[in-house]
């Protein structure tokens, strides 16, 4: 019996995410990482019709259609791909049902998002916390570091300070909550008038602390470090003495490095300097400082192949369409006080007169941050919209709501 002339169910899998824009459909298959994409109207109403309800993922498929190539190509490729399949009727006579995924956060934003109630202190997952502004080092980019990636600033260079009551406060309420990373920041931290008293309160959070404190200003410090773990901001041009001095002080301590770079030259640098000293824990991160936008283009603009670079789960794709995955869960607290879910959006509140659950509940209502997602042009008229990363600092530093060649 001919293909041509058999009745059949054709069936997708629920693992496979469907998109479709401008007459342009776009299937990815979120467990092998494959992709279809295909413009045909005929095309475009099969698959929708499987998205119908009552459809359940499956519907009745004539071979007669097969003698089309628009159709035989497409399921040649859809079954080769694994995206789904067709069967012969004769052998499945029941329709297949398919449990298609539908958007279900474990904490679904929007419903949660008027409710207060402890359960959203589980929301909070990072706490950076800036105890002074005072600094010795002179950075060039001192005053915009900070806002692109986590890094020191004396921005403000106010004299105001956290206190340690501060931060026992705090640590009182994050205590039974999922926070994972406690970052304490400065300026420089080691000249907080009180940072004696401010590390022994920390000790119950060692696990999860880490202490940012430029290279220069270990090497400025010189004496006995805490038995902390330790950030290093590296910003360039790299006084190579001080680095190699800084990384001799701190051989026993648990250390990661993060440099900020602003073009080739520089990455060159920490590639040689990485290498040279040995250094395995290390992070770089890109700076725009508003001359090196072609640096940007060349290596942070995303090309189509750079978004499937690895597999992207269906859980991705989904917290993409509800959340900043880069900022949600992320507050941060300002020597004044001053609270942020972004330190480029406005301040939500401040620690000193309000809780970190009011603060949170402030976030999700008034979203300054956390639930900032592509859902404006052109990204809201893309096939990639929610399997691109959040939009990040670097969109704002930049000025454009996305950085990437494929709708430039
Ligand atoms: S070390 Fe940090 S705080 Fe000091 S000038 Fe440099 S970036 Fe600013
Ligand atoms: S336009 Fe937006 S969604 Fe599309 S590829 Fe670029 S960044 Fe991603």
């Amino acid at each position: 019996m001919k293909e041509s002339d058999k009745k059949f169910w054709l069936y997708i899998e629920p693992d496979v995410y469907c998109n479709i824009k401008d007459n342009k459909l776009f299937l990815y298959k979120t467990k092998n990482n494959t992709v279809i994409e295909n413009t045909s109207s005929e095309i475009i109403s099969l698959i929708q019709s499987l998205y119908e309800k009552h459809n359940l993922g499956a519907v009745y498929f004539d071979g007669e259609n097969l003698k089309n190539t628009i159709f035989s190509d497409f399921i040649d490729e859809f079954c080769r791909k694994q995206m789904g399949n067709i069967v012969d009727t004769r052998f499945v006579t029941k329709k297949p049902i398919q449990l298609m995924p539908v958007l279900n956060l474990q904490h679904d934003i929007e419903k949660n998002k008027d409710s207060v109630g402890e359960g959203i202190l589980s929301y909070l997952t990072e706490v950076n916390l800036y105890i002074n502004q005072v600094c010795l080092v002179n950075c060039h980019f001192c005053n915009d570091y900070y806002r692109q990636n986590l890094c020191c600033t004396k921005k403000n260079e106010k004299d105001e300070i956290s206190s340690v009551n501060t931060l026992k406060k705090l640590l009182e309420q994050i205590k039974y909550s999922p926070v994972s990373k406690l970052n304490i920041l400065g300026g420089n931290i080691l000249q907080h008038p009180y940072i004696k008293n401010f590390i022994p309160a920390l000790s119950d959070f060692k696990e999860f602390t880490y202490l940012w404190i430029h290279y220069k200003n270990i090497v400025i410090h010189k004496g006995d470090f805490y038995d902390f773990k330790y950030v290093i901001p590296v910003t360039f041009p790299i006084d190579k003495t001080s680095f190699t001095n800084c990384i001799s002080l701190m051989k026993d301590k648990q250390v990661s490095y993060h440099f900020f770079i602003t073009n080739k030259n520089e990455y060159h640098q920490l590639e040689q300097l990485t290498t040279e000293n040995e250094i395995k824990d290390y992070k770089i991160s890109p700076f725009y400082t508003k001359n090196n936008q072609a640096f940007f283009e060349e290596n942070i603009y995303l090309n189509k192949e750079d978004i499937f670079v690895e597999r992207i789960p269906f859980r991705k794709i989904f917290a993409h369409q509800k959340l900043n995955t880069i900022s949600f869960g992320s507050l941060t607290i300002m020597p004044d006080g001053n609270v942020y879910a972004n330190v480029n959006s406005p301040v939500i509140g401040n620690i000193k007169t309000d809780s970190i659950l009011c603060l949170i509940d402030k976030e999700m209502r008034i979203n300054t941050a956390w639930r900032k997602i592509r859902n404006k042009k052109p990204c809201n008229d893309c096939s990639y919209q929610y399997l691109c990363p959040s939009p990040s600092n670097y969109e704002l530093a930049i000025g454009k709501p996305n950085l990437c060649h494929v709708k430039p």
